[in-house]
């Protein structure tokens, strides 16, 4: 049985078609997903622009983000049964003795590969899991909003794991893309004053950040930043897809304050990291999330203190991936979300 899947075929710009892929065969610890929904992520953008860092095993189905049904499961795989509705992790292989994986820590194993680059995605009708990365998704959770656990899971991860706010706190968020947004949602969820901060271009994605309660700024942020006391804010989560914006985070950051960075970008520096050591300021790298993280994000996801809704910019078929990639990267929406057919 073969289903209308979107295809990364070849490193060159624009490599990305729709083919008709085989329904994938299960080993004994995983199972077999229908998807349900797929979000877009901006790193599917970017394999489809080939602006990319990393490899990518070709020909390869995209697609990370992703909740469904559960309609087969391998003989080794217990607690799960055919009908249970599901999200599943990204980190679709990962060596389980690796010593940052016998820590819980599996997203940080070097050997990691990933759903929609290194093996098949689920911009698709059905996808094959193991069944480690699976999270069960309550009913009250529709999985349009489901399916985008994955980017809040690195929201979390960025806010509340790699910094630490307090109420109060003065929170600068660099780039309004989702996880930018999201970052703000999280923030004010921890009793933060947020700022987001994008450029003219952003405005479509600044007005729909505003819904989260935040300020908007286009351009400077300093004189938000500094506001209170001079000094500048608590804590600037860097969002923006680019290292170069290390330095507005740095000019923006108060002594003793904290940046945790989460947007990157293969683009060398080129300024010095002095107000790093002058400011005496933590600087956090922040990648991917793990169990614990999925678990907490699915019971707000769940209970509506976290909401994406105001993010989603509408629901295409996957044979329309074009379009909504296309509203994506033009900015027009901030996140596309694809159904199989
Ligand atoms: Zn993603």
């Amino acid at each position: 049985m073969k289903s209308a899947s979107v295809v990364n075929y070849a490193p060159q710009k624009g490599s990305v078609e729709l083919r008709e892929m085989e329904k994938p065969l299960i080993g004994d610890e995983d199972v077999l997903l229908e998807v349900a929904n797929v979000g877009v992520c901006g790193s599917d953008l970017h394999q489809w622009t080939a602006d990319h860092s990393w490899p990518v095993n070709y020909p390869v189905v995209l697609g990370h983000e992703f909740g469904g049904h559960i309609i087969e499961k391998g003989k080794n795989v217990q607690g799960w049964k055919e009908g249970d509705r599901v999200v599943s992790e990204t980190a679709a292989i990962v060596d389980l003795n690796n010593p940052m994986s016998r820590r819980g820590l599996y997203n940080l194993d070097p050997t990691r590969k990933g759903f929609g680059y290194g093996v098949h995605g689920a911009m698709t009708k059905f996808v094959k899991v193991p069944a480690r990365c699976l999270h069960r998704v309550p009913d009250r959770l529709a999985f349009e909003q489901a399916c985008l656990t994955e980017p809040c899971c690195v929201a979390y991860n960025a806010v509340v794991e790699n910094a630490h706010i307090k109420p109060g706190d003065r929170v600068v968020v660099l780039g309004p893309g989702t996880i930018g947004i999201l970052c703000t949602a999280v923030a004010k969820l921890c009793g933060a004053e947020v700022a987001v901060v994008g450029l003219a271009a952003d405005a479509a994605r600044l007005a729909i950040s505003k819904k989260y309660g935040c300020e908007v700024i286009t351009g400077d942020a300093s004189s938000w930043a500094k506001e209170r006391d001079g000094l500048g804010a608590d804590c600037i989560i860097d969002a923006a897809g680019s290292s170069a914006t290390l330095k507005i985070a740095l000019d923006l950051v108060r002594p003793a304050g904290q940046i945790s960075k989460v947007g990157w970008g293969p683009q060398p520096l080129n300024f010095s990291l002095d107000q790093l050591v002058q400011k005496n300021v933590r600087l956090h790298g922040s990648f991917s999330h793990n169990w614990p993280i999925w678990e907490r994000v699915i019971a707000m996801l769940a209970s509506g203190q976290l909401d994406v809704k105001p993010i989603i910019g509408g629901i295409w078929p996957v044979t329309e991936w074009l379009e909504a990639f296309e509203k994506m990267h033009k900015g027009e929406i901030v996140k596309a979300v694809l159904k199989p057919v």
